[in-house]
């Protein structure tokens, strides 16, 4: 598959790179049909964050489920789903608390990379949040807002206390 690769400021290449395989029981696998840049990947891109090696690129993706892992219970092949820029399990105490991007098994999905055709999602139940019908295609990209800004969003209203009446 085809998938965004950083290679250093300013150096970002389209490369082949292996087609993603279920390594866990909870493990699935989508198919990308959009996916986006965060504010995040420009600290790479402009030499502010310094990158070791090439490293594949990509956090904020909707997808269409391909395959699950045999423990993976609610989502399903088929499904449109939206996903988060940490894979959650969303049954710790930390995620029951609200606080899934600091889950005791969270993997960060800017290094499995969703600016690709496909991707691994690991913790699939947890992470992934299925629509009930698939959206019309001109839809789609619309969704990616909620992958990562309207999260963040909320947890930074939520923490400052923001509401009709504040300052
Ligand atoms: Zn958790």
């Amino acid at each position: 598959m085809r998938g965004a690769v950083i290679y250093g400021p300013r150096d970002v290449r389209l490369e082949e790179r292996d087609d993603p395989k279920i390594i866990e029981p909870t493990d699935a696998i989508i198919r990308l049909p959009v996916t986006c840049i965060c504010g995040s990947d420009l600290w790479p891109y402009r030499g502010i964050e310094p990158i070791e090696v090439p490293a594949p690129m990509g956090h904020e993706y909707v997808g269409i489920v391909e395959e699950v892992g045999g423990a993976v219970r609610t989502i399903k092949p088929g499904q449109f789903v939206i996903g988060s820029f940490f894979a959650s399990d969303n049954t710790c105490e930390i995620c029951r608390a609200g606080y899934q991007s600091s889950c005791i098994h969270r993997e960060l999905m800017g290094a499995i990379g969703t600016q690709a055709e496909r991707a691994r999602v690991p913790l699939a139940d947890g992470t992934l949040v299925a629509t009930p019908d698939l959206p019309p295609e001109d839809l789609i990209p619309s969704f990616l807002a909620a992958s990562d800004v309207l999260g963040t969003g909320w947890f930074g209203a939520v923490a400052a206390e923001a509401g009709p009446s504040s300052p």
